[in-house]
């Protein structure tokens, strides 16, 4: 078959079985009050199916469940190659079934299908792979002392784990939070976003399926309000790992505060920036990343890089290569592999970007490309690319993070000012920079306040590579790399008091 065209991607979607219910304890389940929400498809507005809108008493029952799997020791004690046999196999299990998941999360999230294949077939499983890896080549530590003692340093699973998902790239930071947690022996409850529910339902099955025993991995879908708060408040989830918006993050240290305490890792929202020094060249590859910056998933992306930091003698010739781009960006059915551009998540969604974008015109910046109008008598939630030129740094559009398809361009004079202007965010997630002066980009990075920095090229770096962000972007938690393993374990010290041994003779 031919997978170049949106034929076999359309004949899949049309036989796919959707998955329904929440999943608790090893099964799919009905919520206990039978509340359902609708879930649309964003690219055309119809109801795709119901998902479960789980209520607290859901909520106490994967508790439960979670609980006693951890308890009785099936998954947190396992041995090692065990618990790294089980997470293999999953990552083989989504390898094999890629094209199917991804068909689903397009249908669900309007993410275009040539995004959905690259995480689910790729980096899905690679990530389940790296840290089902890392499960028998983790070692505790002894620690110094005199001989009347042997102290030992070791790690040990915090215990239930409440993660919060996202819309944006549902299987992908599913994969971060619950490879590394279920990877060091912690027992999970999830809760996916309300519209993009129904990848990781399935990814619950194939867990069961490789092997994970009942209860360690609950999927317990619904609205942030009911299923997400009852997680928050639950006094018996040890800790929550949380990506969304700084605003939601902001209540779950609440959540912990009113309840029992518990350990909250915040991976939230950006106005990241993207700098070109006066001494880089303007090139195609420099534009195409430019360009992928700012509208890979539709700008919505945490690490959208929508401040874009010229040198102000260059902003013309760059908005005019920018724009070029962009305009040929290809909008349109997310099962067509040649889209690039699906549409926003939901109708609501589209209406805040455009209420920004209106914001950008009334505040004064310069608008060179605007092709969300035309797009806008189509059934789905569709917006082309728009870009504005001239922004000042206390525009709407230059401080506020609009998750949408809008690029906007600072000039700027010099190295001093680009690095002020990248700086006076309240967000810290991620910046690009580039320059070909080496010493202008470490100091540049030195001092730039977030997470991660990409030199000459725009990346969020790899599995390997700890993402996370400063000031309101997230707290010292991190996803990916060794770094994410320090939210689901907590370390232990057993001091052992030696006595000299009686001798004989
Ligand atoms: P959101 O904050 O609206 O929702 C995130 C999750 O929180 C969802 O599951 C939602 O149901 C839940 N939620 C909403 N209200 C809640 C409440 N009152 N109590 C408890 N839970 C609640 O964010 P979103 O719109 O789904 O995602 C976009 C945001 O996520 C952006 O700000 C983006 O920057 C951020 N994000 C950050 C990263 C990162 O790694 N830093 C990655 C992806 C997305």
């Amino acid at each position: 078959m031919n997978f170049e065209t949106a034929t076999p991607y359309r004949a899949i979607a049309d036989r796919l079985a959707l998955p329904a219910g929440a999943f608790i304890d090893g099964a799919l389940a009905g919520p206990a009050d039978g509340k359902l929400l609708e879930t649309v498809n964003p690219a055309t507005g119809e109801v795709l199916t119901t998902i479960a809108h789980c209520g607290p008493d859901d909520v106490d029952r994967a508790v439960a469940a979670a609980r006693r799997a951890f308890r009785n020791g099936s998954w947190s004690r396992a041995a090692p190659e065990l618990r790294k046999a089980v997470l293999l196999r999953l990552s083989e299990l989504i390898r094999s079934n890629a094209t199917e998941l991804a068909v689903l999360e397009s249908l669900d999230s309007g993410k275009p299908i040539r995004d959905c294949l690259k995480e689910i077939a790729i980096e899905v499983p690679a990530t389940f792979q790296w840290y089902a890896e890392l499960i028998d080549k983790s070692f505790g530590r002894v620690a110094p002392t005199g001989e009347d003692a042997c102290a030992l340093i070791t790690r040990e699973p915090i215990g239930v784990v409440g993660a919060v998902l996202p819309w944006n790239f549902p299987l992908l930071m599913a994969a971060w939070k619950l490879a590394p947690a279920l990877a060091s022996g912690c027992s999970v409850v999830v809760k996916p976003a309300e519209q993009t529910a129904l990848s990781l339902l399935r990814l619950a099955e194939l867990a069961t399926d490789a092997g994970l025993p009942a209860g360690v991995l609950n999927v317990l879908p619904g609205l942030g309000e009911t299923t997400g708060r009852a997680i928050g408040l639950h006094s018996d989830i040890d800790a929550v790992s949380f990506t969304g918006s700084t605003q939601v993050g902001r209540l779950f240290l609440r959540y912990a505060a009113e309840s029992n305490l518990k350990s909250i890792g915040l991976e939230m929202g950006g106005k990241s920036p993207f700098i070109v020094l006066d001494d880089a060249e303007l090139s195609p590859e420099l534009i195409e990343n430019a360009v992928t910056a700012a509208f890979w998933n539709g700008g919505q992306n945490c690490s959208a890089n929508m401040r874009q930091i010229i040198d102000r003698k260059r902003q013309e010739e760059y908005l005019h290569l920018v724009t070029e781009r962009a305009r040929a960006l290809v909008v349109g059915d997310p099962l067509d592999p040649a889209t690039e551009l699906g549409p926003m998540v939901s109708a609501e969604h589209r209406r805040t970007v455009l209420g920004v974008v209106e914001a950008g015109h009334r505040e004064g910046a310069r608008c060179v490309l605007s092709s969300s109008q035309a797009l806008q008598a189509q059934p789905g939630n569709f917006l082309g690319p728009t870009v504005f030129g001239d922004l000042s740094p206390q525009m709407t559009i230059a401080r506020e993070e609009i998750f949408g398809p809008v690029l906007g361009v600072l000039p700027v004079d010099g190295l001093d000012e680009a690095l002020a202007v990248a700086n006076d965010s309240d967000y810290g997630l991620h910046a690009t920079l580039y320059t070909r002066d080496l010493d202008r980009a470490l100091f540049m990075s030195r001092r730039l306040a977030c997470g991660t920095v990409a030199i000459n090229g725009f990346t969020e770096g790899d599995l390997k590579t700890p993402f996370g962000g400063y000031k309101r972007s997230g707290s010292l938690a991190r996803d990916k790399g060794l770094e994410a393993m320090g939210q689901y374990l907590q370390t232990k010290t057993t001091w052992i008091s030696i006595s000299a041994p009686t001798r004989q003779g």
